[in-house]
């Protein structure tokens, strides 16, 4: 097979990555260089749909601080954040987001006499947000990323191709990984002395998700099968607010938290606010009560959706505010500053993913983990808003300077372990059987939706456990396939088999975990972690 050499290898071009390939050429002298390889093109990514912003504990901001931050972090989590962790990465927000602003070319909004412009949002006790374009925050920093990543003569962008096997050595060393060529439908060896996943979320798993269509869960599907450890991986986050024109209209354009937290109000199908029955802070509650109480307002009124109402806030304001969602909307035919918007949950997040040091160490050597795709302990049972994009920025910033003290030299030796996994992609592969992926997807995805998604119970996901092993049955290609589609079902069956085991596992209502049958909150909050040696017998750590 074909091969090549790099000093640092990274996977995916959202913010985790990119910022990680510019702050590591930036800091270290790489004989070798680094490859900035992404399935897709540069610019698809979850981090370019991000609308509300990024959390900024601003020196500069005197109504917050770390404290304050760090208890909005803890809080939001709902028992399972790691302190130590918050306040680390909230303690970093300060230098990381002036690196940004002054380094790389980052344009944050400003208010008329030119200091940065803080935003609210739900579960926030102080305006901290951060955003670029009004609501294309995620745009307005891949983009700065993007600009400068491609005048980089250190590193190699390789577009349209995905890491499909892990190279892990017998001694639990990452050593490369196996790629294939989505245009060309060729295998090759890439090898590398470290290797740093950055390949987002997993919404694609679901049937309703705001996450672009190559959020299908490769990362934790990749480390999990090399023997990695996978932590928190059951708590999805689902987005209570996502526009839903019909039930059939499966990808759903979110609207931004950020439309609350400047006064919109959710009603329900026969025109009644709801969210005080539910909650104190009404519409700015954290999101997974929000989002129980839209999933049960749908169901009290046998409807398909509920509606944010934003008619009441001045046009211009709205407009000037959120240029991106009100041109989408009207592009559908909704005039946000006139028409109630129809919304309802969707798969938008995991908190979860491979568990990882803030710096993206992993348990395996060589293989570093940062941003959706890593589980550090920031989140916990629920993601508080816009810390998802300040945990990706942090995370590359830590990392770059962790490896700039690692010896990274292209490993020279390939022992028998290696050898054997670049065997199965040398072979041909049995083409007698034909998949049509897209209705598999499908199906999986009405599993996951309807066993695995907001409400569960032992029931349903004893159900959706049978399912997923039927799915795996017939689809014979477990390692090596013919097509980027193909590669993606197989990962997708891979994290849907550690959420529902772990769904079933976790014996508690929890943040995000819902479960109908155990409506408690357990005293002790535990992590579920596991690897595959262990996946029948899950270790809780404490
Ligand atoms: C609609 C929307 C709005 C959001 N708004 C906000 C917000 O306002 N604030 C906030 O903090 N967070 C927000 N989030 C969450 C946030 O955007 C993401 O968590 C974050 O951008 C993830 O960044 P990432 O770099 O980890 O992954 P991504 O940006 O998802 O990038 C993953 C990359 O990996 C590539 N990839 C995947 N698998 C492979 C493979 N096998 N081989 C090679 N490449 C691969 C993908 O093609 C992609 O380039 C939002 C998310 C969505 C979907």
């Amino acid at each position: 097979m074909k091969y090549s050499e790099y000093s640092v290898l990274i996977l995916g071009s959202g913010a985790a990555g990119l910022y990680a390939a510019l702050k590591i050429s930036a800091q270290i002298n790489l004989p070798d260089g680094i490859a900035l390889i992404t399935k897709s093109t540069l610019d698809d990514s979850n981090s370019m749909q991000a609308q509300g912003g990024i959390v900024g504990v601003l020196h500069q901001n005197a109504a917050d601080n770390i404290k304050l931050h760090s208890e909005d972090t803890l809080k939001a989590g709902a028992g399972l954040s790691e302190p130590d962790v918050v306040r680390y990465i909230s303690g970093l927000s300060d230098e990381v987001i002036n690196d940004l602003i002054n380094n790389c070319g980052v344009d944050f909004d400003k208010d008329s006499s030119g200091k940065l412009n803080f935003t609210l949002e739900a579960a926030h006790s102080c305006r901290r947000i951060l955003h670029v374009g009004g609501d294309a925050t995620g745009k307005g920093i891949t983009n700065a990323f993007i600009k400068k990543v491609k005048e980089d003569s250190n590193i190699t962008v390789i577009e349209n191709s995905a890491a499909v096997e892990l190279l892990v050595d017998s001694d639990n060393e990452c050593k490369g990984i196996i790629l294939f060529n989505d245009l060309t439908g060729d295998h090759e060896i890439v090898y590398a002395s470290a290797v740093i996943l950055a390949t987002g979320g997993l919404g694609q798993l679901y049937k309703y998700t705001t996450n672009p269509h190559g959020a299908t869960g490769d990362g934790v599907a990749l480390a999990y099968e090399a023997g990695a450890v996978i932590q928190d991986i059951e708590f999805i986050q689902f987005h209570p607010t996502a526009l839903a024109l019909s039930p059939e209209n499966r990808d759903r354009f979110l609207i931004s938290e950020a439309v609350r937290g400047e006064g919109a109000k959710l009603i329900n199908s026969n025109g009644k606010e709801f969210m005080s029955l539910y909650h104190d802070r009404r519409e700015l509650a954290p999101r997974d009560i929000v989002t129980r109480a839209i999933y049960s307002e749908m169901n009290k009124t046998h409807s398909s959706s509920v509606f944010l109402n934003a008619s009441f806030i001045e046009k211009s304001k709205l407009f000037n505010r959120f240029p991106t969602i009100s041109k989408n909307c009207m592009e559908k035919g909704i005039d946000i500053s006139q028409n109630p918007i129809p919304v309802a949950p969707a798969a938008h997040y995991s908190m979860g993913g491979i568990k990882a040091t803030v710096e993206g160490r992993t348990s395996i050597k060589g293989l570093y983990a940062i941003g959706e795709t890593a589980s550090t302990g920031l989140h916990g049972a629920n993601r508080l808003a816009s810390n998802s994009l300040l945990e990706c920025v942090v995370s590359a910033y830590e990392l770059s300077d962790y490896l700039s003290f690692t010896n990274l030299i292209p490993p020279k030796k390939i022992d028998s372990t290696i050898m054997k996994i670049i065997d199965v992609y040398s072979r041909p592969v049995n083409e007698d059987f034909m998949y049509n992926i897209e209705s598999l997807k499908q199906q999986l995805n009405e599993v996951m939706w309807n066993n695995a998604g907001i409400i569960r119970s032992e029931k349903s996901l004893s159900e959706a456990r049978l399912r997923v092993k039927k799915f795996k049955e017939n689809f014979k290609r477990n390692r090596k396939c013919i097509s980027l589609a193909e590669y993606e079902y197989r990962n997708m069956l891979i994290t849907a088999n550690l959420i529902i085991e772990t769904a079933l596992e976790r014996k508690e209502s929890r943040g995000a975990h819902s479960r109908s049958d155990y409506r408690q909150t357990n005293i002790e909050a535990v992590h579920s972690v596991l690897s595959k040696n262990n996946i029948k017998e899950l270790m809780y750590a404490g």
